[in-house]
């Protein structure tokens, strides 16, 4: 797989305008190829010899990141594995053949987990409040498991741009703190290390990717459980702000790789208490009395590196 077949297969058979369709297609697939290939060599989240498990839900975000990681694979600077894993957890209705056979049909090996969590939530949890807390413990717990099962040594997830901002307001918000959803983090078991290769990619283009490429979407309603309410609101107020002020979103996800903790209120991070005008200028030092300038603007984008190719290797996505 190689942008220039994706881009042949994206366009819609007997689309009004196929070569604009086809163009479009292409950009898209450069883009999301370019944005993976960049959080991961920002992170360092693939090493040499990696087995990397990709946990698919069914949903359009984990089926991308298999897709995009399968044809990076093929000219990556590094060797690596991967292995695609679902948790089946027994919700009603769950069509339990559509993953195994698309990954058949890909050609990656993958594991199919049998686990009936959704008895176990419906059980202790009482009707009409929201299973999905529980539910995801229980998830990680087996799916960290199964790693460790599979030899797996990265366990990579398919959350993305937008999932990262509206966790770092949503615990602004409800949380009173300053923590977002890192790109990569050692799991609370401390044995495997989580990376997030989407970081980078916006969830409108994981919604176009996914319609171009046909992938047979399994719906995350089947369980009954209703998304939270908080979250779903915070997010729309994210898609508001991205309508109205393009490039907003970016900017926030920016910000959360530029931290100045000199201006923020963390007695832990910075030694508020003891500093010292010490009659020399200081390096970001405070303009106390002036306006904060507003550092880039609205549209800047992100700077990022691609993945850098292995020397004879096929050339990285570049630039839209
Ligand atoms: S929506 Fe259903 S399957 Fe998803 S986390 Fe919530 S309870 Fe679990």
């Amino acid at each position: 797989m190689n942008d220039r077949t994706d881009a042949a297969t994206l366009a819609p058979p007997g689309a009004g305008d196929e070569r604009k369709a086809r163009f479009e297609a292409n950009k898209l697939s450069k883009r999301l190829h370019r944005q993976v290939g960049q959080a991961i060599a920002d992170f360092n989240m693939i090493e040499a010899g990696d087995k990397v498990m990709v946990c698919l839900s069914g949903g359009k975000d984990s089926y991308a990141l298999l897709d995009i990681l399968l044809s990076l694979r093929q000219r990556a600077p590094v060797p690596f594995e991967i292995v695609a894993v679902n948790l089946d957890q027994k919700q009603p209705g769950f069509p339990e053949h559509v993953l195994p056979g698309y990954l058949t049909q890909l050609g990656v090996p993958f594991h199919i987990e049998n686990q009936d969590t959704y008895s176990v939530v419906k059980k202790l949890i009482p009707e009409g409040q929201t299973m999905c807390s529980l539910c995801s413990r229980l998830r990680r717990g087996i799916l960290y498991r199964v790693a460790g099962e599979l030899g797996a040594t990265k366990i990579a997830l398919g959350h993305h741009r937008d999932d990262m901002v509206v966790t770092l307001l949503m615990n602004m918000f409800f949380g009173s703190r300053l923590k977002g959803m890192p790109p990569k983090l050692v799991s609370d078991d401390g044995r495997h290390v989580v990376i997030r290769p989407l970081a980078y990619v916006a969830e409108t283009d994981l919604e176009r990717w996914a319609e171009h490429r046909r992938f047979p979407i399994i719906p995350c309603t089947l369980c009954g459980s209703q998304d939270n309410l908080q979250r779903v609101q915070v997010k729309a107020m994210i898609r508001e702000w991205e309508r109205k002020y393009p490039g907003r979103i970016d900017n926030m996800l920016t910000a959360m790789g530029k931290v100045v903790p000199s201006h923020l209120m963390d007695r832990n991070l910075f030694p508020f208490t003891t500093i010292r005008a010490e009659g020399r200028p200081v390096a970001g030092g405070d303009i106390a009395f002036d306006e904060e300038p507003c550092a880039a603007p609205a549209t800047a984008p992100l700077t990022l590196q691609p993945w850098r190719a292995a020397p004879g290797a096929a050339p990285t996505a570049t630039e839209d």
